[in-house]
């Protein structure tokens, strides 16, 4: 039991967990339920807060193989497509000391997951976690393998089973989250089957009402990742089924797709109307959540901490949710580096205190960043001029971008 890690989920949030503990010099096994890690979902951004943990890792040239480095990240109004303002992320080397990238979520996951394995850390798939217990000096978790029911025994463990999170539910009791009324519809598109208008190696936030769409290139600049987010009702089916759709690659019918994109983006300029017709295959993410962090609590409970989605689910407009699951796991290790298997409930609690605010903050950012992208009325009018005026200083986020820099 002395210094082994069990961890529940194989995703972001896991295997950066498993890494950065097995780092730290502790034993780790990363328990997931899926019976193999596919090719699914779509592209993440990275901030330079990020990307700086990647390369103290020693991730930085394996992330340079698959990763884009965009020059800017523009935002554009949907309806006639001016690019209101630019963040020039291509300066986030000599502003925060590492680079701003867009990358292919299985890329991402690909790379922790070889950096894992690397370190040691035994990953397991097909195993369903259905609980877990403290013990007066460790953990034992339940896993569902091999159609049986096996019991593993660890100093702690750790909660990276994403925003549906079972164990979220047996340790806080604060029940299932609940929908945001935001749909998310993603895409990914060759870039050498767009005409050349519509190719593009930056970041695009395009906003219209109670709608935006963001573009922008990944797996080294080759696709186009398209993302729509639309405020809307969920069909009765969808709504009853909410959990089956949390796959990343959960689908419905083309035609209803398109008909709910139609309504979505009406009024959109014609560049960005080509752009979403040059997609096909398109995936549904109804996005679901829980109140802002509200506690140290939400983080670390004895010998077990929750990480990534499962402590912190948030709307993707601060584009951060897989970077706050790669902090979480950071600072995991910062706090095991230093532990004994005694005082590691005293270390579960540091983390917590350590990261809980944080993550709140960016929680709380990403909900009003989601109230300004789809501003309607003079709300939007300020926005607009705002963007004009004060261009890239409105859009930088120093204390997001610079954290944690030495
Ligand atoms: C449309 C969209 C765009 C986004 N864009 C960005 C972005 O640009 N930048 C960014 O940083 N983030 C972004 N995010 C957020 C980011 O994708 C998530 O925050 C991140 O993937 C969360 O990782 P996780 O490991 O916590 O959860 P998940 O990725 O959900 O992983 C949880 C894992 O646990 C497994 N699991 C669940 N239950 C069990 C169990 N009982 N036993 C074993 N395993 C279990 C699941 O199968 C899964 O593999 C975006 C999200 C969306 C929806």
């Amino acid at each position: 039991m002395n210094r082994n890690v069990l961890i529940a989920g194989g995703g972001i949030a896991g295997m950066a967990a498993g890494f950065a503990v097995a780092r730290a010099g502790w034993q780790a096994r990363v328990f997931e339920r899926a019976p193999e890690f596919s090719e699914v979902g779509a592209g993440v951004q990275l901030g330079p807060n990020v990307t700086r943990i990647l390369q103290a890792w020693g991730l930085g040239d394996a992330l340079k193989q698959v990763a884009a480095f965009p020059a800017g990240l523009h935002a554009r109004s949907m309806g006639t497509g001016e690019v209101l303002a630019t963040l020039p992320v291509k300066d986030a080397v000599t502003t925060y000391g590492a680079p701003y990238v867009t990358i292919h979520r299985a890329d991402l996951h690909g790379l922790l997951l070889q950096a894992a394995e690397g370190e040691g850390v035994q990953v397991f798939s097909d195993a369903v976690v259905q609980r877990v217990d403290g013990l007066p000096d460790g953990v034992t978790i339940d896993v569902f393998e091999r159609g049986q029911i096996q019991q593993h025994m660890g100093a702690i463990a750790v909660a990276a089973d994403g925003v549906w999170s079972p164990l979220r539910q047996q340790l806080l009791g604060d029940g299932l989250p609940s929908f945001t009324g935001h749909i998310a519809y993603r895409a990914l598109v060759a870039q050498a089957d767009l005409p050349a208008h519509l190719r593009s190696q930056d970041v695009s936030v395009w906003m219209g009402a109670q709608a935006h769409v963001v573009s922008y290139p990944v797996r080294s600049g080759e696709y186009l990742n398209v993302v729509c987010l639309a405020e809307g009702r969920l069909l009765d089916d969808d709504a009853n089924n909410l959990q089956a759709l949390q796959t990343w690659n959960a689908k419905k019918s083309e035609a209803q797709t398109v008909a709910e994109l139609h309504h979505a983006l009406r009024g959109a300029c014609a560049p960005l109307i080509d752009l979403m017709a040059a997609c096909s295959d398109w995936r549904l993410w109804p996005l679901c959540g829980r109140p802002v962090m509200q506690g140290a609590h939400e983080h670390a409970q004895g010998r077990v901490a929750l990480v990534g989605d499962a402590a912190h689910p948030m709307l993707p407009y601060l584009a951060q949710g897989a970077g706050m699951a790669i902090e979480d796991a950071a600072e995991l290790g910062a706090q095991l580096a230093v532990a004994t298997n005694t005082d590691a409930p005293l270390r579960m609690q540091a983390f917590a205190q350590a990261r809980w605010q944080r993550n709140a903050r960016v929680q709380a950012r990403a909900v009003r960043n989601g109230q300004i992208f789809h501003a309607t009325g003079p709300v939007r009018a300020g926005r607009d001029m705002g963007l004009r005026l004060m261009g890239a200083r409105l859009m930088d986020v120093p204390w997001l971008y610079g954290y944690g820099r030495s």
